[in-house]
């Protein structure tokens, strides 16, 4: 492997190729730490060398290069994925799309950008030349990039009221680069879309997309406390499914959540305090109010237009989706999360249910999100870790319980999914990437199809800790 990556090295020494050992390190992370499963796993995990692609010529040769030396690619946005998806499992290369960060098209209702450029580069675009935004955005929205979110992640703020990436009309185009040894361009719409987007660059690298825009407004953002938790999930429940009402998130932190780990409202509630965190169009304000008045319950203790609180809190969707984790990490290590679905029409009891079993081993924290026209929760409910057994047995028993989920302690797509294979993405890397090298260990059914999925996949070829 080494005389090939100093020939593909050689073959690329023309691009902007890093060398350091210090940047390859860096660029060979992402934020599987997140997990103390795949921390002990895949710390040591090292890329051979990183390059950075300017443009989609550029993209076409290095995969033409690193074919041609079976040279592994690991595609990298900015490396927020939290399934360790950006690690370069067998190393080789990284090649880091930061330089394709260009807008080309800003229509009414549609953007037209490189993967590279980061969710608030792309949203500061569309707005200061149309007064439109991105329908929805992972909640790394200051530091992912839209190629990152397209092919790592599922939905996030938006997602309340537009569902998830996957669902139809939330993304219209993308343009795909094959790994073969003469490099194919081609154009997914449709029915197609489902070969690549979430995928994590395992069949294809995309080079351009094209997203659908919606009005853009200064969202008003706003935290209400309760005293009693099925008020608090009832209240994020009711008020999404209020029609007329526009909303960009709306969160539920089981107490402690909101003064154990979010510093800048800790002053604000106490250790019982149960916390709804919304983002509401300014235009739906008064029809937040009234809603509001109805449920005397509710306390508003804090609105982002109008409040007396000594420090600013900060967007109210950086303590939504996986930035609660982050915040709870930052003050307890030994936290870690699940990725729940919880389905309509059952949500609010299986939620209960599992409050019930677990609180306060596992702490409610819970994402309102459309699922197939209805609303129920996504749940990234913090887990105090002890064992990987332990973790295991908490997942076991959601499953169980009928609470689906998508593992963020495994680093394939199909542990990190729904468990089976996916044809559709199979065939395509059987076309796009014959030989295997795109993101190698994070698609199973390639690997070994008659997997059981009875114990954590190990991938045979994962580089050796030294
Ligand atoms: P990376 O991590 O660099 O890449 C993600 C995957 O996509 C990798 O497999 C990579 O190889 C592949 N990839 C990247 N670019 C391309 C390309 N052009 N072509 C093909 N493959 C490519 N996710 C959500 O969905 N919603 C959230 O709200 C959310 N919140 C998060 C909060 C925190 C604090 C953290 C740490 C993570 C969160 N995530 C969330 C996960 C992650 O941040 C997002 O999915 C993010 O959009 C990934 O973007 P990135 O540029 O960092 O991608």
């Amino acid at each position: 492997m080494k005389d090939n990556v100093a020939a593909a090295k050689a073959a690329l020494a023309h691009l902007d190729i890093e060398e350091r050992e210090a940047a390859i390190k860096t660029a060979s992370r992402d934020f599987f730490w997140y997990s103390p499963v795949l921390k002990t796993r895949l710390d040591h995990v090292l890329a051979d060398f990183v390059v950075r692609p300017r443009n989609e010529a550029e993209v076409i040769e290095i995969l033409k290069v690193c074919y041609a030396h079976d040279v592994p690619v690991t595609t990298r946005g900015a490396g927020t994925g939290n399934y360790g998806q950006a690690m370069p499992l067998a190393g080789g290369c990284v090649m880091h799309l930061r330089h394709m960060d260009k807008v080309r098209e800003i229509a009414p209702g549609r953007v037209i950008c490189e993967p590279g450029i980061l969710l608030k580069d792309l949203d500061a675009q569309t707005k200061e030349a149309s007064g439109q935004e991105l329908r929805m955005f992972s909640s790394t929205w200051a530091t992912a990039t839209i190629g990152g979110f397209i092919a790592g992640g599922s939905g996030g703020v938006g997602s309340v009221h537009w569902g998830s990436l996957r669902d139809l009309g939330n993304i219209i185009r993308l343009r795909v680069v094959t790994m073969e040894e003469e490099p194919r361009v081609l154009e997914f719409r449709g029915e197609e879309l489902a070969r690549v987007s979430h995928a994590y660059g395992t069949n294809g690298i995309i080079t351009e997309l094209e997203l659908p825009l919606a009005p853009a407004y200064d969202w008003t953002g706003l935290f209400v406390a309760f005293d009693d938790f099925g008020d608090a999930m009832g209240f994020a429940d009711d008020l999404a499914n209020e029609d007329g009402i526009l909303l960009k998130i709306a969160s539920v932190y089981e107490a402690p959540t909101a003064h154990a780990y979010f510093q800048r409202v800790k002053p604000h509630v106490d250790e019982g305090t149960h916390l709804v965190g919304l983002m509401v169009a300014p235009q739906s304000m008064d029809g937040f109010l009234t809603f509001l008045g109805r449920r005397p319950k509710a306390k508003l203790i804090y609105r982002s237009d109008d409040n007396d609180w000594p420090r600013d809190p900060g967007p109210i969707f950086e303590y939504g989706w996986n930035h609660t984790t982050l915040r709870a990490l930052k003050v307890d290590p030994s936290i870690t999360y699940l990725q729940v679905r919880y389905a309509f029409p059952e949500h609010r009891e299986l939620v209960e249910k599992m409050r019930t079993e677990f609180s306060p081993e596992v702490l409610q924290h819970l994402e309102a999100i459309r699922m197939n026209g209805k609303i129920a929760f996504a749940g990234l409910s913090m887990v105090k870790f002890t064992t990987e057994e332990r973790l295991d047995e908490i997942i076991r028993l959601h499953e169980e319980a009928g609470a689906l989920i998508f593992n963020p302690h495994r680093y394939t797509l199909e542990e990190g999914g729904r468990q089976h294979t996916d044809d559709t993405q199979l065939s395509f890397k059987r076309e796009a990437d014959p030989k295997g090298l795109l993101n190698p260990g994070k698609m199973i059914s390639w690997d070994d199809p008659d997997w059981s999925y009875d114990r954590m996949y190990a991938y045979p070829h994962l580089q050796a800790a030294e």
